[in-house]
This record gives structure tokens, sequence and C-alpha cells, in this order.
């Protein structure tokens, strides 16, 4: 349970995420993990990164990077760190730590170049930016934990959804300048909404709750998810033992789905 971002955490909804996928049939192995606990994994991950001068603190905010990055000769990608902070003198970092902004801490990319085989979609390379792996608050970044929590749990194939291809490069490239083994991964194209856009509460009952109250139960939204990908014929009620014999991943769609408005 990716549970970090206290801010963001909303009492409940862990719980009926678990609720949902019982609901539908998908179990799991073991006790459910919630990084909320396992805070010293992280914190031993940034000990030896930093031991190795793999990092370095960051003191830009949103605002700053944003700016930067649409300078001419900025930011070699959207959304990518322009490397503002990188090469601080000792007296620039004592100027901005007098000045009271809490830094983030950066690992050190060098613009490297991650290239791996996405099972789904195929060959990929990403220039890595110097990506963030504690940030300003203190809380260990998403790429740092989910890298450090796959190897703990010996995760060496990851499926996920297409949307978050783009992080793949960074989490391969922390995992790698933290000595653990690179994960496999299969991405798999999302359901979208009739208009191409990422499902919300606009495109109407998306949710398994909203489906319950228009008299769809769980086991209906499973074989329609199953039928959409090929797995089941419409209106079949396959079981679980069913759709894992007809999965195949070679059989799944290249492009997203979209929604029948
Ligand atoms: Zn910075």
């Amino acid at each position: 349970m990716e549970d970090l971002d206290s801010g963001r955490v909303r009492p409940g909804v862990a719980e009926q995420q678990l609720a949902d996928l019982a609901a539908l049939g998908l179990d799991w192995d073991g006790p459910v993990v919630w990084q909320s606990e396992r805070l010293e994994h992280y914190a031993q991950a940034l000990a030896q990164l930093d031991a190795d001068g793999f990092l370095y603190p960051c003191y830009c905010t949103r605002a700053e990077i944003r700016e930067a990055a649409s300078a001419p000769h900025g930011a070699p990608q959207d959304g990518a760190y322009p490397g503002t902070c990188r090469d601080l003198s000792v007296a620039e970092r004592a100027e901005r730590e007098r000045a009271g902004r809490p830094p983030a801490l950066r690992i050190r990319s060098n613009a490297a170049v991650v290239s791996f085989t996405d099972r789904v979609l195929g060959e990929h390379s990403v220039v890595v930016d110097d990506l963030v792996v504690r940030r300003n608050d203190g809380a260990p970044a998403y790429n740092l934990a989910v890298v450090v929590d796959d190897t703990a749990q010996r995760i060496g194939e990851i499926v996920r959804g297409a949307d978050l291809l783009d992080t793949t490069g960074r989490q391969l490239y922390v995992a790698a300048r933290l000595g653990l083994p690179a994960s496999r991964h299969a991405h798999v194209p999302l359901v979208l909404g009739p208009d191409g856009a990422r499902l919300a509460k606009r495109h109407g009952a998306v949710t398994l709750a909203d489906r319950a109250a228009a008299g769809e139960s769980a086991l209906q939204v499973r074989a329609r998810l199953a039928a959409s990908v090929g797995l089941a014929e419409t209106g079949e009620l396959p079981s679980m033992t069913q759709l894992l014999e007809r999965f195949d991943p070679a059989g799944l769609p290249r492009e997203p789905t979209l929604l029948a408005p």
C-alpha cells in the first residue's frame, strides 16, 4: 500500500481498495505491506546512495523548476529537472540553508540512458534526469520506495498500467545505483473514457461501488473487463480458474480500450 504521501492519504480508501480487489476475486500472497511501516528501509537506501556520493540537496520550488525547464537549452524532456542545484558551491548551499528552505535530495543521473524491453510495449530507451529520492518534507520519494519494496518482496516481474511507463527508466536507474536486481515489466494499456481521457467521475459510474448501485455485481464487472481484453464472451460469467487458463500476455491489446459511451 503506497501510503507515504501523508497529505493525500484519506482514511478508509486503502481498505476500500482491498475490499474491491477481494470482491473481484483478486487475492495476494502474505499480509498486506504498508509503506508507512517501512520507513527505516527507505532511510537505509538513502544513506547508502549518499555514502556512495550519488545524492545532492535541491532547494528549488516547483515553480522555479517549471521556469528553468521552459528556458532555452533547459530540460531535455517535459518535467525533467534542469540541474539547477547539481553543482552549487559550499557557499551557495550555505546561503540557501540560511534562507530556511528545506531541501529535497536528488540522485545524480548524468543524463544516463536506460533501455529496457517491456513485455507488452516492446523496446524503450529513456534519458533519466536527476530525480528526487527524498522529498523536501523528508518523505522518501515514490521512485525510491517502490524499488526498495520490489526487492524486499522479491518481485521479479511488474505488471501495471501503461501510464507508468515513463517512470520505469527512473526506477531501473535507482535500482542499479543501489546494486539491486532489475525487475522486468509488462505495461498494460488503460481503459479510457469515450473521449480518450483517463476515467473520472464525469464519465459516469466507473467505480465498483457506482456499478453496484447501478445493479451490476462485482462478478459482472469482472466479466466485462475480461470481455474487453478477449478473455470472455459478452454475457458470459467466467470463473477465476477459467480466466487464468485463458490468460496469455501475448494476447493483451497494445492500444487503450475506449469505454463505450
Ligand atoms: Zn534544485
